[in-house]
């Protein structure tokens, strides 16, 4: 079935507000979902379901097309008011929500004005003689099945692209065919919202602080509705198949956000359990919220920098509430992403210089554009920079710099925008996919004549300029990270590709996942190699892949000499309790027993062990 025709649902359930007596309850059922926003939510559920909405299948005739398209453009036309008259609504939400849905609804704008989309449909209406309904549903999954085909190292952000597309298509259609939208009016104070899908636009009309939870039936963990539960900070589940159909007026929910658990109608012993589990989950967020302000910093009072990766400037407002102190990798990508032509050099210029000014003066760090034959690249091929023809092994080809040196206008109108940016605050540049000297030398060069292009053209630029620096994320990097640390001025390690390429996994992989292993020796020791290459020329060095955010692996990161981390910013409270917790010579001789081991096995063994074997 398409995701855009909704399934058949039930009519709204309103329970009534309170626990049933507990006769007449139905028995307990649990439900396993996707954890999505961690704390446990208690509450008697309130069924927020949507009519269907009909999509007929006949052709229509053509002499009915000019009416037919008028009638999209009308959809057209409510669909950019009623999202305009949400966009004036956000003010309502909390801060986090509005950086989330913001730019989101501007998206959603964006293919209401001269897209794809709406050419596309426009073209099947009359060459197709489809009813506008159909293919605006057709069209919409053209477009998600062509971005959810490319393998892409970041699913993420495809599925919330094609998630986007979807659901602007399913506006469209609502508006087409008159069905009214979901309205969360009669929502009880203290409610579970089960609904079979909710849209980020409506997670956006949630007031957090009258809800004890969410769950659904449908949604992933990195879609856009899933971060606004998040920045929303309601405990919620997505993904909890057959959920909504089994909720019954008076049922009451228990959501564990943490674990994707729910469960209807729990019983006594399950109650008890959830409520011990709220007030752990209270007593820990306070814990974390006090730890924001306490330094990154070992017992013996060595320092960490703990920072933030942001992969869309909605992140933003996370990284303050996390205390990270700037943002370690920034993925440019976001710039590029969902367009049809690429973003000009002021366009880019007035992005960084916002998430610049936004981090007060804390350093960031942005990496030029990581693009490759495996990622969405309609602006890229319709400028005409990468070959139509897909890359037949796309992680080994055009990505990263390759892509960047072969593309010298693309390159250096980034450059040109972040040194532009980076009077507003601490800017460092960083290039990704490195293999050789040739590469960092070749790019200093563009850096340099950018540099000098702009001078003569009176832009005022930092003095000095930010440093240039490496990504450690191919083998090949790693261990001549020697020779590349006289040509770098930092290096930022990324564990995610570096893991790939050395174990020949990749790491998307599901079938082979356990091979994927960053705690490999083979990967380990590349990390050492690089890390051990910058110390010697006293030259930053921090770690940005997904080992950095895992409190398990800090102690002995720390040990391996590396004392600056960058991850998703809801870890780095987390990775900062590890670091106050342990001491620098601990680490150090932790490090060197687990460097002698061969098995990666043991070594999970020893980094789980950890703190059991110091006796706490
Ligand atoms: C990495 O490869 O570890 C990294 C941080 O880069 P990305 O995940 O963006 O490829
Ligand atoms: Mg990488």
């Amino acid at each position: 079935m398409s995701r855009v025709d909704p399934p058949q649902r039930k009519p709204p359930v309103r329970p009534a507000k309170g626990v049933p007596a507990a006769d007449e309850r139905r028995p307990e059922t649990v439900f396993a979902g996707i954890a999505i926003a961690p704390g446990v939510g208690i509450g008697p559920v309130f069924g927020a379901s949507e009519p269907p909405a009909e999509i007929t299948r006949n052709k229509i005739h053509a002499a009915d097309v000019a009416g037919e398209t008028a009638r999209l453009d009308e959809a057209v036309f409510i669909s950019r008011k009623q999202l305009t008259k949400l966009r004036a609504r956000l003010a309502v939400l909390p801060e986090e929500g509005q950086a989330e849905i913001a730019p989101l609804l501007d998206a959603y704008l964006l293919m209401l004005g001269p897209s794809r989309l709406l050419r596309g449909a426009r073209r099947r209406v009359a060459e197709l003689l489809l009813s506008a309904e159909r293919a605006v549903v057709d069209e919409c999954e053209a477009i998600a099945a062509t971005i959810l085909a490319n393998p892409d190292d970041d699913a993420v952000g495809l599925n919330r692209r094609a998630e986007e597309v979807r659901e602007i298509g399913r506006r469209l259609v609502r508006n087409l065919t008159r069905q009214p939208f979901r309205s969360f009016a009669g929502l009880p104070e203290g409610a579970v919202l089960i609904a079979e899908s909710l849209r980020p636009a409506d997670a956006a009309l949630i007031n957090p602080a009258r809800l004890a939870a969410v769950a659904t039936d449908e949604g992933g963990a990195d879609g856009h509705t899933a971060v606004m539960l998040r920045a929303l900070g309601v405990p919620s589940v997505l993904g909890a198949a057959g959920l909504a159909e089994a909720v019954r007026p008076g049922d009451i929910a228990v959501v564990d956000g943490s674990t994707g658990e729910v469960v209807l109608n729990p019983s006594s012993l399950r109650l008890v359990a959830a409520r011990r589990a709220m007030t752990a989950f209270a007593r820990e967020r306070q814990r974390y919220a006090r730890l924001r302000r306490l330094p990154a910093e070992t017992l013996d009072g060595e320092a960490v920098e703990l920072q933030a990766n942001l992969e869309i400037p909605a992140e933003l407002t996370l990284i303050a509430r996390a205390g990270g102190t700037g943002i370690g990798l920034l993925r440019s990508e976001f710039l590029f992403m969902n367009r049809e032509t690429l973003p000009d050099e002021d366009a880019q210029t007035e992005t960084y210089r916002t998430i610049i000014e936004a981090m007060g003066g804390d350093p960031v760090t942005i990496r030029v554009l990581d693009w490759g034959g495996e990622k969405d690249i309609e602006a890229l091929s319709a400028a005409g920079i990468v070959p139509e023809a897909a890359d037949p092994n796309p992680a080994l080809g055009l990505r990263g710099i390759r892509l960047l040196l072969r593309a010298p206008e693309l390159f250096e109108t980034q450059l040109a925008a972040i040194l532009r940016a980076a009077v507003s605050g601490p800017t460092r540049v960083l290039l990704p996919m490195v293999t050789t000297i040739g590469e960092v030398r070749a790019a200093r060069e563009v850096y340099e004549r950018v540099v000098r292009r702009l001078r003569r053209r009176g832009e005022r630029l930092p003095d000095p300029i930010p440093p240039l620096g490496v990504m450690i994320e191919t083998p090949g990097a790693a261990l001549s990270a020697d020779a590349l640390a006289l040509e770098a001025d930092f290096f930022a390690i990324g564990t995610n590709d570096l893991a790939m390429y050395a174990l020949a996994v990749d790491r998307g992989e599901t079938v082979l996942a356990e091979l994927y292993d960053p705690l490999h020796p083979a990967v380990l020791r590349l990390v050492q190699f690089a890390t051990e290459a910058a110390l010697r020329m006293r030259m930053p060095v921090s770690v940005c892949g997904e080992m950095a955010a895992n409190p398990k692996l800090t102690p002995l990161l720390l040990g391996l000499g590396l004392r600056s981390f960058s991850m998703n910013a809801s870890s780095v409270p987390k990775v900062k309790l590890a670091v106050r917790t342990v001491e620098i010579d601990d680490c150090a001789r932790f490090a060197r027993r687990v460097m002698e081991q061969s098995d990666p096995a043991r070594i999970r063994d020893l980094v789980m062990g950890f703190g059991r074997e110091r006796g706490d």
